[in-house]
């Protein structure tokens, strides 16, 4: 996918447009797959919030992916992609009974995270085997926003609390199969994670049926050159000599499952603009491009930087650029970033463009979302068309005065 393909792109389907590379998504795959060779049986199920695309999900599917899933129209996706249900893990936070009860009866394995439905759902389907979600208050993860295992945070149920989640357990004779943990994004160090687990090998001590022991996610990609990353294969080692160790002592050769988004699916995107107005201001030079926070609000949410290429012209002198939408609020995609001179009309490039950017788009300012193209095979396949004015009116009811 080059910068040719990428322009070739934005002829055919016009901007703002996001555009996938297959090819990246099926190394990331790889990378982790085998990391973690040395451990029998690994369970990756792709986190569908990141890029819910039914496209990315088959293909990821077709790899050999489960999928994890937060909402019942998540697992409803994830089936209409054509994933067993037994391949697809139902990780909520704060849904009702009934979400959890209709997940259920899809086939699919439910996560729980808390006391309350805990005993609820144990005690109305006691054969339904139920993964337990626990925080082990590791402080992990990039941003606040994103930090979910923390002490106040409210994901899982505390591991303080394994005398309640036992008693629980053993009154209502429910049946707990797996054991999870999911600390938040962005995880630089190692050991911390490895702390974290070991945390979980303990939790895990106190079920004596179980398949699998889950340890979410949350690796840190590159953004740019020379960023750092969660190192995957170094981690894999530790972890995998660690699993094998733990499965040992358990006295069952357990399932090692990870649910990666970010991983899989960041750096297989880029989100193509185009600018429609340079403007100099007495202190800076603004590119305004045709999009805005409502169709990535990651710099503004959560301070992420993504990487912007000008790929009409790659080759120019370097200046220095504010890149900002045309929502009128402010929509700012980058401060002050050297980028090779851009002319209107000219075509950006955001990279790590594919987790929590589409999935994460709205109307805002009544616009329309971008379309979608997964490149694969060296050819680009339009995987959703951008919407249209009829999208925007749709559900509304419009009264007569
Ligand atoms: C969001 C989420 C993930 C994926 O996190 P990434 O940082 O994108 O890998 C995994 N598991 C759960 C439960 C999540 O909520």
């Amino acid at each position: 996918m080059n910068y040719q393909d990428l322009l070739a792109v934005v002829q055919e389907h016009g901007s703002p447009v996001y555009v996938y590379d297959a090819s990246k998504i099926e190394a990331q795959y790889k990378r982790l797959n085998d990391a973690f060779k040395k451990v029998k049986q690994v369970k990756i199920n792709y986190a569908v919030k990141a890029l819910s695309n039914i496209s990315v999900l088959k293909l990821l599917s077709s790899l050999g992916t489960g999928m994890d899933t937060v909402s019942i129209q998540e697992v409803m996706l994830a089936l209409e992609a054509g994933v067993a249900p037994e391949k697809i893990i139902y990780t909520p936070n704060g849904v009702s009974l009934e979400e959890i009860e209709r997940a259920a009866s899809l086939g699919v394995q439910i996560n729980i995270d808390n006391l309350s439905i805990l005993e609820q759902f144990g005690t109305k389907h006691p054969k339904t085997p139920v993964c337990i979600r626990i925080n082990p208050h590791v402080m992990a993860g990039g941003n606040t926003n994103i930090s979910v295992g923390h002490i106040d945070s409210k994901f899982g149920i505390s591991i303080h609390q394994m005398p309640h989640l036992k008693r629980i357990v053993e009154n209502t004779k429910m049946n707990i199969n797996g054991i999870h943990m999911h600390t938040g994004s962005d995880i630089l160090d190692i050991d911390v994670f490895l702390y974290a687990s070991e945390i979980l090998f303990d939790a895990a001590k106190n079920f004596d049926n179980l398949d699998f022991i889950d340890f979410g996610s949350g690796f840190k990609v590159p953004y740019k050159e020379g960023d750092i990353e969660t190192n995957i294969e170094e981690f894999g080692e530790k972890l995998s000599k660690r699993f094998n160790e733990f499965c040992k002592e358990y006295g069952k050769k357990l399932t090692l499952a990870f649910e990666p988004g970010k991983f899989l699916v960041s750096e297989s995107g880029k989100f193509l603009v185009k600018v429609n107005v340079v403007k100099q201001t007495t202190s800076t030079v603004f590119a305004q491009v045709d999009s805005g926070f409502n169709h990535l609000i990651r710099p503004m949410l959560y301070g992420s930087q993504h990487e912007i290429t000008n790929i009409s012209n790659p080759e120019g002198r370097e200046r220095f650029y504010s890149v900002v939408g045309y929502i009128c609020e402010t929509d700012t995609f980058a401060n002050n970033r050297r980028i090779s001179e851009i002319s209107e009309g000219d075509i950006l490039s955001f990279s790590n463009a594919g987790a929590y950017c589409f999935s994460m788009a709205s109307n805002y300012n009544s616009r329309y979302r971008p379309a979608e193209v997964l490149w694969h095979n060296n050819k680009a396949h339009l995987i959703r068309k951008r919407e249209t004015f009829d999208d925007i009116l749709k559900n509304q009811i419009a009264l007569t005065f």
